[in-house]
């Protein structure tokens, strides 16, 4: 494996709840290169996680080439829907899954790392949520719809304007988004296809903006099928992977892994030179015109 040293560095990574997704993945492939890892856990996912994480439950998902374990410095319950405490709506004051748990907007989560911190010098966002995601976009509500894009997308610009301030220069931003930003995808619904379409544009002039401001870069990975926790939300994705092996040049299943790499690459001085940009890490699937399969036999 290529070795990259990036001790010393910090990275907060939101969207990190169980060992199975794109977070996971990139926090490995950073804490490979010796970054400290902290995490911004979804809040009705937090406790579950803290506990299966201190009963040992990812012990066999944590282990590093080197035979150490990968740590998360800490933990912070985060709700990405919300950017200060003004915000958060009764019914999820009063929900079950937020009880005892105080401080998880993103204003809030941004302030306790810097005061834990100080500086940091990557921020990660992979998360999305769409409670519509199982309707067409013709069946989407505006409420449906709205949701998606202040989850998903929105949640982006909020994370990068309170972490921004005290990023370090040279540092950089990754988000995670999908091929649907750009293509119909049928069943890729709830405005999810919008909210991924946002982000990317989002990515452009948040990549002159932040470069201006704290002299960090901003890219975005376009990542193909993985059954992760949110992907079976979406009710097809175990259909998804197996069709994407008919439409790549060379057939690989996708990994967490090689997108954690090719976010350690942009975060590193290897990828210096990138910024605004969207890179492809699914295996050439969006080269694709047509499904080869089709004039097989
Ligand atoms: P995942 O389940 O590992 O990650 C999604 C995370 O978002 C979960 O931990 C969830 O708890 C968190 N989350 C949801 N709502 C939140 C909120 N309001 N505040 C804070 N956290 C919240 O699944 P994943 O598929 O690895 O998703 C990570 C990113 O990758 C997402 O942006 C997703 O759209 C993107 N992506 C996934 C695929 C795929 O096939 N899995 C493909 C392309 C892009």
């Amino acid at each position: 494996m290529l070795s990259l040293n990036l001790k010393g560095k910090i990275a907060f990574i939101a969207g990190i709840g169980d060992d199975q997704g794109y977070g996971w993945g990139i926090a490995k492939a950073l804490a490979e290169a010796g970054v400290t890892i902290l995490t911004g856990t979804w809040v009705p996912i937090a406790k579950i996680f803290q506990q299966s994480w201190d009963l040992g439950k990812f012990d066999k998902s944590r282990l590093l080439s080197d035979g150490s374990l990968m740590n998360i410095d800490k933990i912070y319950p985060l709700d990405a829907s919300f950017d200060k405490p003004e915000d958060i709506p009764e019914e999820i004051k009063n929900n079950k899954r937020y009880k005892g748990i105080n401080n998880f907007t993103i204003s809030e989560v941004a302030n306790q790392v810097k005061n834990d911190y100080g500086k940091i010098d990557f921020l990660i966002h992979s998360l999305a949520n769409s409670p519509e995601i199982t309707k067409s976009l013709l069946e989407t509500t505006r409420q449906g719809y709205l949701s998606a894009i202040s989850a998903s997308s929105y949640s982006f610009v909020s994370l990068l304007s309170h972490f921004g301030p005290f990023m370090k220069k040279g540092g950089g931003s990754i988000s995670l988004t999908y091929l649907a930003a750009n293509k119909a995808i049928p069943g890729y619904g709830g405005g999810m296809n919008s909210a991924k379409a946002a982000l990317e544009s989002d990515t452009k002039i948040l990549a002159w903006e932040a470069g201006q401001k704290w002299g960090i870069r901003i890219n975005t990975i376009s990542a193909g099928p993985l059954p992760s926790r949110a992907a079976k939300a979406i009710g097809f994705i175990e259909k998804m992977v197996d069709y994407y092996q008919t439409m790549i040049p060379i057939s690989e299943e996708m990994s967490a892994q090689q997108v954690g790499n090719a976010a350690l690459f942009l975060l590193s001085e290897l990828g210096s030179g990138i910024n605004g940009t969207t890179l492809y890490v699914d295996h050439g699937y969006h080269i694709m015109g047509i499904n080869p399969s089709c004039f097989s036999n």
